[in-house]
């Protein structure tokens, strides 16, 4: 047989060789471990190419040359894992000869460079022919990358021809070089991916795990596969409980059909996320409000890989919502419905035809008591007298408190004036005995006017007022009586009013009587005074100085206010740039604007012009509207308020929390300042579920960068209260009264600072 192998036809052995070749490509692209692949290029350029040695060396992240695969004798299996710097291999490859992309390094050239790499030489005899390969020859196969970066160099030894190898042996070298090249490239860029991905995977655990939001991942069943710390602190249950729970067994049973609705969404893949405000049920029965955000992350298919929900606790918001809107409908001293809620059970009843009478009540001398023993005195009057007619009213008829010391009863299916005045005079008996309040005894007696609905009234607000009208004439009439509305006896306006609305056109018209006064308002930080509040005074020829409350609300049904807001916007403007301050801080004066200034399309034309006639700057004008006007106002009337923003004046909402806004819509109105109403200020620090809702609203104005104002601050403990819950500022009594200009802290502003 050694006979026949010379005599076999070239080209039978060149295929053979390219077969087996190719037998090794082809198992070289079904592995992806690089070691394995190396291990087999290394094998077959022994077993196939007839090298007696081969080697790989791989470029490290250090800069060096390591051997990473070998083939041949046992003294090349030591060399294994040596290393060599990259700058000797460099050097190296620059010494030896280019056989196109092969190097070669001739046992005549210089062997310097060799030293400080380890490497094998063969022991083969010299030989005299110049065409055999001598034992210090080497045969090299650098692998650059794309950038020019040495990825590693395959070297051979002693071909088995013992001469230097031919063009198809050199070919075939080069490509198993390629093939480590590839194999090392990809290997690099398959640890890069498989790193990031760990990253990633590490940081989304941390984030998950840590997340202040709790946070669940469930599957396509709904079921919870993973759930973070904070979910289970929010929901009770243990991890272990939670996981492979159904989202809906934990769910609030009237929110499971919304939930599920919306799920069903996702897994059809209509929508990638969803959010929705939702109950669940915690471990211990209560319930938790939740702002819960759905995402689903898909593959590239579209299919769901994960999903991801996210929650967070809303349940202390909820509750103060629901205890605003529980005062706001109802009056916080008694409990007792106020009077809009009075309001809606007339208007309910007008709107069905169903015939109703009110009692109006109102406490007689009731000033006294508070004047003589103090507020906290004739509060407890008020409760005391709340205890007595909540026993003697009948379930079926509705007992509020209007206001002040007046309480309204609201009788259904009566249509007889005559026998609600009967009921009235029950109720009024009741009082006959003293009543205790403070170690005193107090002779309580009542004034009642009487009424009951008829078709041509249109609003409850009617109805009230007649019974309003008949008590005033129970009280003209010696008091401790009960009067039934009567058309001839009770105008709905009277001669004073007539007068009083007469004397006010005059005092307007001809700009006499009418004034601003200005109250401060201070920082609470640092108690320094940020701007005034402008409220008017009318200085009546023959009744003397009236506060608004005297007359704004007939110049709010005579329409008068609106030319008087205007008035008073030119007025406190003037006075106050004449009183330049803008030197001492930016103080700005803040004008009341009424609701029936708004949507006339004046507001803006109106502040302009006053803006630059006196010459005071954007930014030291506010504008005042209360919560209840701008909830009733029209889109066209927010917008102008909008434009009055844009034009640099601040806009304030007015009275906060006797409107019946929820806090979540103070996103959608154009206010930066908060004013907090003096009812809500006056029980801080006694009343908790008070002090709670201010917190409450203080919290969310920080939120949403809203300065917030405390009206009616009276007391030092007040204003500590204020200044622990982060209220920004504050204006009352306390600070300082309204004052006209010349006894206001802006005049000796005045002064101050032209004595400087
Ligand atoms: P407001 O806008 O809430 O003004 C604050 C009211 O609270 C002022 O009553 C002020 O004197 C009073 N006040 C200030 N500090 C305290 C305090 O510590 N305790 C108490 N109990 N009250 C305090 P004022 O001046 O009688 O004004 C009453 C209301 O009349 C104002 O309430 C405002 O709604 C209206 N008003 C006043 N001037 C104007 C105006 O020029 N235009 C319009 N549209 N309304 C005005
Ligand atoms: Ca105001
Ligand atoms: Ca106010």
């Amino acid at each position: 047989m050694q006979d026949v192998e010379p005599t076999q036809s070239v080209t039978n052995l060149k295929r053979s060789v390219l077969e087996r070749v190719l037998d090794v490509v082809r198992k070289l692209g079904t592995t992806r471990d690089l070691q394995a692949t190396l291990d087999l290029i290394a094998q077959s350029i022994v077993e196939v190419l007839d090298f007696g040695a081969a080697a790989i060396n791989v470029t490290g992240p250090d800069g060096e040359l390591r051997v990473a695969a070998v083939a041949g004798p046992p003294e090349v299996q030591q060399l294994l894992g040596e290393t060599g710097e990259l700058r000797l291999w460099l050097e190296v490859l620059d010494a030896a000869e280019p056989w196109g992309n092969l190097r070669f390094l001739s046992h005549t050239a210089d062997q310097q460079t060799w030293q400080g790499i380890s490497f094998w030489t063969p022991p083969i005899p010299p030989s005299p022919d110049p065409d055999s390969w001598h034992s210090e020859d080497s045969l090299l196969a650098p692998m650059w990358d794309s950038t020019g970066r040495l990825l590693g160099v395959l070297s051979v030894d002693q071909p088995a021809s013992g001469k230097l190898p031919d063009l198809d042996q050199r070919t075939i070298l080069e490509l198993f070089a390629a093939q480590a090249a590839i194999a090392i490239t990809d290997s690099a860029a398959r640890e890069v991916s498989e790193e990031l991905r760990r990253d990633a995977e590490r940081r989304w655990q941390l984030a998950f795990e840590r997340a202040p939001t709790g946070a669940a991942i469930v599957d396509s069943g709904g079921r919870v596969v993973q759930a973070n710390d904070t979910l289970v602190g929010m929901l009770g249950y243990s991890r272990e409980q939670l996981v492979g729970k159904r989202v809906v067994d934990i769910t609030h049973p009237d929110d499971v059909d919304k939930n599920v609705g919306l799920f069903q969404e996702v897994l059809a893949g209509r929508s990638d996320s969803y959010e929705m405000e939702k109950r669940f049920v915690h471990a211990d029965g209560h319930t938790v409000w939740v702002t819960l955000h759905v995402g689903v992350i898909r593959d590239e298919s579209g299919g769901i890989r994960s999903i991801i929900s996210q929650l967070a606790d809303i349940t202390d918001r909820k509750h103060a919502e629901a205890e605003l809107a529980r005062r706001m409908s109802h009056d916080p001293l008694t409990a007792l419905p106020n009077r809009s809620q009075l309001e809606e059970r007339l208007n309910y009843y007008l709107i069905r035809n169903v015939p109703a009478g009110v009692l109006f009540f109102d406490l007689d001398r009731f000033k006294t008591v508070n004047d003589s023993l103090g507020h906290e005195a004739g509060d407890e009057l008020l409760v005391a007298v709340t205890a007595i007619l909540t026993e003697a009213v009948p379930d079926s008829c509705l007992l509020g408190r209007i206001g002040g010391d007046e309480f309204a009863v609201i009788l259904p299916n009566e249509m007889d004036p005559d026998e609600v005045a009967q009921q009235g005079e029950r109720l009024m008996d009741l009082f006959a005995e003293p009543l205790l309040v403070r170690g005193h005894q107090h002779t309580v007696s009542v004034s009642v006017g009487v009424t009951v609905s008829r078709p041509e009234h249109r609003h409850a607000d009617e109805v009230l007022r007649e019974a309003d009208q008949a008590m005033l004439r129970a009280k003209r009439h010696g008091r401790a009586r009960v009067e039934v509305f009567d058309p001839t006896q009770d105008k709905p306006a009277t001669l004073d009013d007539l007068k009083l609305e007469q004397a006010l056109r005059v005092s307007l018209n001809e700009n006499r009587g009418l004034m601003p006064y200005f109250q401060p308002i201070i920082n609470l930080s640092d108690s320094t005074i940020a701007g005034y509040e402008a409220l008017i005074r009318w200085l009546h020829p023959e009744q003397g100085l009236l506060e608004p409350d005297q007359f704004l609300p007939l110049a709010e049904k005579t329409g008068l206010i609106v030319p008087i807001g205007w008035w008073m916007l030119e007025a406190s403007s003037r006075a106050i740039i004449r009183r330049d301050f803008s030197d001492d801080g930016n103080r700005w004066v803040a004008v009341n604007v009424s609701g029936s200034q708004l949507g006339r399309g004046l507001l803006v034309p109106n502040i302009a012009r006053v803006l630059t006639e006196s010459g005071l700057p954007a930014a030291q004008l506010h504008v005042e509207i209360t919560e209840t006007a701008l909830i009733e106002a029209s889109t066209a009337a927010i917008d102008e308020v909008r434009a009055v923003a844009d034009l640099g004046v601040e806009v304030a909402l007015d009275d906060f929390g006797t409107g019946y806004s929820s806090l979540t819509l103070l996103r959608d109105l154009p206010v930066s300042i908060v004013k907090i109403d003096r009812s809500f200020i006056a029980p801080i620090g006694v009343d908790r579920s008070a002090t709670a809702i201010v917190r409450r609203v203080i919290a969310l104005c920080q939120e949403l960068g809203v300065v917030t104002v405390a009206e009616g601050v009276e007391t030092q403990s007040q204003l500590t209260a204020l200044r622990a819950l982060g209220c920004t500022q504050a204006q009352g009594y306390l600070i300082g009264p309204p004052e006209p200009l010349a006894a206001s802290g802006i005049a000796q502003l005045g002064h101050r600072r032209s004595s400087a």
